[in-house]
């Protein structure tokens, strides 16, 4: 048994989850890691650095993709789909961060869209509507709660200035 990551088996997953366009900077890699191997029953350390990037390949095997992002997307151009549905339809997640109050604590605060098809089919690919997706976790001062809430109204500018040069999309309820 291997006990995972080691150091130098973390820089290769952060490079292949970078490859994959997942900014690892933004994200706990090893949370990826475990959501990842969660998804097939098997236990991080039950896994070598090997197999690990074995199964990260197969995840994205199917999952290539020649739709365009949104103009304003961050991701690398023709990033794969991420994650599957129930019924087997596949989401693919576009996102640009926005700016955040420089206040401590954890603030999450980014545009988001995302495309969803069929396994393997852009064609049968539909759009979402732009949205923001805010997360925090922290507790804040009076100045501090007055930056956060200078960032969501920018967020809100944001998502109107998009909305505006966009064509309708379908909302979640009409996925
Ligand atoms: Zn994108």
């Amino acid at each position: 048994m291997t006990n995972f990551p080691a150091a130098d088996a973390l820089d290769a997953v952060v490079a292949r989850i970078e490859a994959y366009g997942v900014p690892a900077n933004d994200y706990d890699v090893l949370e990826i890691l475990g959501t990842i191997l969660n998804d097939y029953g098997v236990q991080v350390d039950d896994v070598t650095e090997g197999d690990f990037l074995r199964l990260l390949t197969l995840n994205h095997r199917d999952d290539k993709t020649g739709l365009p992002c949104p103009e304003w997307c961050s991701r690398p151009a023709g990033h794969p789909f991420e994650s599957e549905f129930d019924d087997g339809r596949q989401s693919r997640p576009h996102e640009t961060k926005l700016p955040r109050p420089d206040i401590p604590g954890g603030v999450y605060l980014s545009l988001v869209q995302e495309d969803v098809r069929a396994k393997g089919d852009d064609s049968s690919a539909v759009r979402t509507v732009p949205e923001v997706s805010f997360a925090v976790d922290a507790s804040f001062q009076s100045d501090e709660l007055r930056k956060l809430a200078a960032a969501l109204l920018n967020a809100a500018d944001k998502l109107d200035d998009v909305n505006a040069r966009q064509d309708k999309q379908l909302t979640d309820d009409e996925l």
